[in-house]
């Protein structure tokens, strides 16, 4: 049996509509470059990460402006929800993977992923029977909305984690979850429908996700702190 690979996977497929930009979000300008430039070039410039997959729409008009990355290969597969754009890539890379390889399913609107945390998370997952994601636990006192914008009641936060990305679990057994689970927002959702319990990572606040357009000035801020930009 060959050694397992760790292998990236980007769902770049999504329209950013709270963004409120024309441009899809992952293509948003952050320190000089397109925020997805900055996520594949974090995957291609790892030493563990054997091959990078990014899926965009099929009609996606900016990804061609990107530079040509090691290692790298773009999939115009994206579909209509972002278990549909990673369900598709994995099924595109089907006869380059093996059953047992890693993936780390990534969202492109996390330019904050470093090296650092790339490579705790394999660390702490590789030798896992289920497989993990990088999370936070929560810090903040959490309500329950009315849903008419009152709080009717305070939730015990002691066993909440905020999931993040990457999350990584063996190829073939994510791409069954996804296929069985019913509009799951991430991977570990579709694996612990299956019975299982993915295991949490610390991650940090900088791999936040870019949602509204004052992330993008946060994000600025985290990379100039580190002297990225
Ligand atoms: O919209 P949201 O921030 O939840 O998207 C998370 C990630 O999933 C982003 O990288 C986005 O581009 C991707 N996505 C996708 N296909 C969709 C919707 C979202 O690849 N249809």
């Amino acid at each position: 049996m060959s050694v397992p690979r760790y292998i990236a996977l980007i769902p770049a497929a999504g329209v950013g509509e709270r963004m409120g930009t024309s441009m899809p979000k992952q293509y948003a300008q952050l320190a000089g470059k397109p925020m997805l430039q900055h996520v594949m070039e974090t995957f291609s410039s790892s030493s563990l990460i054997s091959h990078t997959y990014v899926v965009v729409s099929a009609n996606d008009a900016y990804i061609s402006d990107l530079p040509v990355m090691p290692r790298t290969t773009i999939l115009k597969c994206g579909g209509a929800a972002r278990q549909d754009s990673v369900t598709n890539g994995l099924l595109a890379i089907s006869s380059e993977t093996e059953d047992d390889d890693w993936i780390l399913v990534h969202d492109a609107a996390r330019p904050g992923l470093t090296h650092d945390l790339l490579d705790k998370l394999i660390a702490f997952v590789k030798d896992d029977a289920v497989g993990g994601l990088l999370a936070l636990p929560m810090v903040d006192t959490i309500k329950r909305s009315d849903g008419h914008g009152r709080s009717e009641m305070t939730v015990e936060r002691s066993a909440l984690w905020s999931a993040q990305t990457p999350q990584m679990f063996r190829y073939t057994q994510l791409l069954q979850a996804l296929q069985q689970a019913q509009q799951v927002t991430d991977e570990a959702s579709a694996i612990e429908a299956m019975g299982h319990r993915p295991k949490l990572v610390e991650g940090s606040a900088r791999n936040f996700k870019v949602t509204l357009p004052q992330d993008l000035l946060l994000a600025e801020l985290i990379f100039k702190d580190q002297g990225l930009s």
